[in-house]
């Protein structure tokens, strides 16, 4: 594949920086790669591990003849981070995030953005439980879509290009627009990461299960919810405090169902915990038939960091 940007800047070093970068180097895709993360400790490992073509002093350096800026930090500080990087971008620049939340980071980041400097947020469906520099690899986004979420005025050229990137880095994309965007999120990521963390919770303090029992029996359902709850405390405090609305309204929906089935157990109603299962069972299929997951035992997950 041939280069799609000349100059790349990527600001924020974590699991999906150090990603985009390996994916982007895999294919070719930019001519330099520079690198900014606030820690000096993070700055450091990134140039030990030869993440990043130069990792600079600070998130203007890092920009400075920037054909595309990409915005890999929390959501909660991506305004301050436009902030500090608007007067260094070369005009004509696209700058774009991979935040989980996109209502949010629009706001906060589209008013710093100087005239002629196009904006086009995206954010790739695909991550792990791991965070920072290390944990990054090339195939992280491998058949995983990635949402562009295009703002008023977004420039066609800039979105198409963008677009490009993501699909020479392995990913599908697709278009939609930020409401729509944080309620789909709401219910296939946020939602499920919510009660992942809440169910963790609720074995912890099951004082009568001990730990010891927690850990060795872990292989049924329960395994995958402390993966999904050993996420990244700040992403995900940050996810739930910018994307609100959509999920309390898709909690208040899930604590309704969760009432019919307490309800449907207290009473024995099995005919219709049988018909709930089976609608969901048929959920699972579909995700399986679409390539997003696979049948294997363990998921098809493979380790890696
Ligand atoms: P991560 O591994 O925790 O890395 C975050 C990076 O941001 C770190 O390098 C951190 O630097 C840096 N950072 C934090 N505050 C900063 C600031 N003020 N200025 C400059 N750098 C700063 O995070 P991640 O998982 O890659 O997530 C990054 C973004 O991607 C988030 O917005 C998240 O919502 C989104 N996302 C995550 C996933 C996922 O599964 N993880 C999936 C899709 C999208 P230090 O190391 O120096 O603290």
């Amino acid at each position: 594949m041939s280069v799609i940007y000349d100059r790349v800047a990527l600001i924020g070093l974590g699991l999906i920086a150090s990603s985009m970068f390996w994916a982007m180097k895999r294919a070719g895709l930019a001519g330099e790669v520079t690198g900014y993360a606030r820690s000096e400790e993070t700055r450091a490992v990134a140039r030990e591990i030869g993440l990043c073509d130069r990792i600079c002093g600070s998130a203007a350096e890092a920009v400075e003849g920037a054909d595309l800026v990409v915005l890999c930090v929390p959501v909660g500080v991506m305004g301050a981070v436009a902030e500090e990087i608007a007067s260094a971008l070369k005009p004509g620049a696209t700058v774009s995030d991979v935040g989980s939340v996109k209502k949010a980071v629009i706001e906060a980041v589209g008013p710093h953005l100087p005239d002629g400097v196009h904006f086009v947020p995206a954010h790739p469906m695909a991550g792990t439980e791991h965070s920072g520099p290390r944990s990054g690899f090339a195939e992280l986004f491998d058949n995983k879509y990635t949402l562009i979420v295009p703002v008023e005025g977004s420039d066609r050229e800039a979105v198409d290009r963008l677009e490009q990137l993501w699909q020479a880095m392995g990913a599908r994309t697709d278009e939609m627009d930020a409401d729509h965007h944080d309620l789909v999120c709401a219910v296939t990521s946020h939602t499920p990461h919510l009660i992942a963390y809440t169910m963790v919770g609720v074995a912890d303090d099951l004082r009568r299960v001990t730990d010891s029992e927690v850990i060795k029996y872990s292989a049924a359902g329960f395994r995958d919810f402390t993966r999904i709850a050993a996420s990244d405390p700040t992403m995900w405090r940050d996810v739930f405090l910018t994307n609100k609305d959509a999920t309390l309204e898709v909690l208040g929906r899930f604590t309704e169902e969760l009432f019919a089935l307490q309800r449907a157990i207290r009473t024995g109603d099995g005919d219709l915990l049988h018909a709930y299962f089976t609608r969901t069972r048929s959920i699972r299929r579909g995700i399986i038939d679409a390539g997003q997951d696979t049948d294997a035992p363990d998921f098809g997950r493979v380790k890696k960091r």
